[in-house]
């Protein structure tokens, strides 16, 4: 007898960073971007655990695949201290989200939502070293439990670098309720109104034409 596979109903919760969209513009957006669609239901959270904070930042660009590798092992051994920079990349999410919003609402960001970021900032600044290489120096981080943070430290600093640059005015949020990704729009008019045309932007065309139907059938009875 053949066994029929069945498609699950909804969308795998936690499916992890390997399948996110980037669509941001900037790795700070990307990483608030990791729940899908923002709100609702359906919403999906990309970020099941540390593993998934790595894969982030390894896609994003921010970090690579050798260090995201050499973290992940790390990770293994200091479960405990993996587990807290996950709990810290929650919140560093959910506090760069606001942020963000804050902006594309032109109102003021919260208060302890900054702090927080900016303490992660301090500490990325505080853990950071120069170290010669051939007859340049890079930036080099203290191999130490704290160290498993270095992700959130880059997804900081990307997301400081776009608050203090004139870009921040291109920051938009997508135009599709529930949605809530947020993106730099890159557009020469800046028109741009989804975090993508294939998805959103084609969701709510189809919901006009057929609202728009509707409409005309209401007229014609
Ligand atoms: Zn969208």
């Amino acid at each position: 007898m053949r066994r029929s596979r069945r498609k699950p109903e909804r969308p795998l919760v936690g499916v992890g960073a390997g399948v996110l969209r980037l669509l941001g513009g900037r790795p700070c957006l990307d990483f608030c971007n990791t729940i899908d669609p923002r709100e609702g239901p359906r919403a999906v959270d990309h970020l099941t655990g540390y593993a998934d904070v790595l894969q982030c930042a390894r896609r994003t660009g921010l970090l690579s695949s050798r260090d995201a590798a050499a973290l992940h092992t790390y990770a293994k051994r200091e479960a405990s201290a993996a587990q807290r920079s996950f709990r810290s990349a929650i919140r560093l999410r959910g506090a760069l989200h606001r942020i963000f919003t804050s902006v594309v609402r032109e109102q003021a960001a919260p208060r302890e939502d900054l702090a927080f970021l900016g303490s992660m900032l301090a500490r990325a600044a505080a853990s950071a070293g120069l170290i010669q290489n051939g007859r340049g120096f890079v930036w080099s981080w203290i191999d130490r439990a704290e160290s498993l943070e270095r992700p959130l430290w880059l997804i900081a600093r990307s997301a400081g670098d776009l608050l203090t640059s004139g870009e921040l005015a291109r920051v938009e949020m997508c135009a599709a309720p529930y949605c809530g990704w947020i993106f730099l729009d890159q557009s020469k008019n800046r028109s741009r109104r989804w975090c993508s045309m294939e998805g959103c932007g084609s969701r709510q065309k189809m919901r006009r034409l057929y609202a728009r139907r509707r409409a005309g059938r209401g007229r014609s009875v």
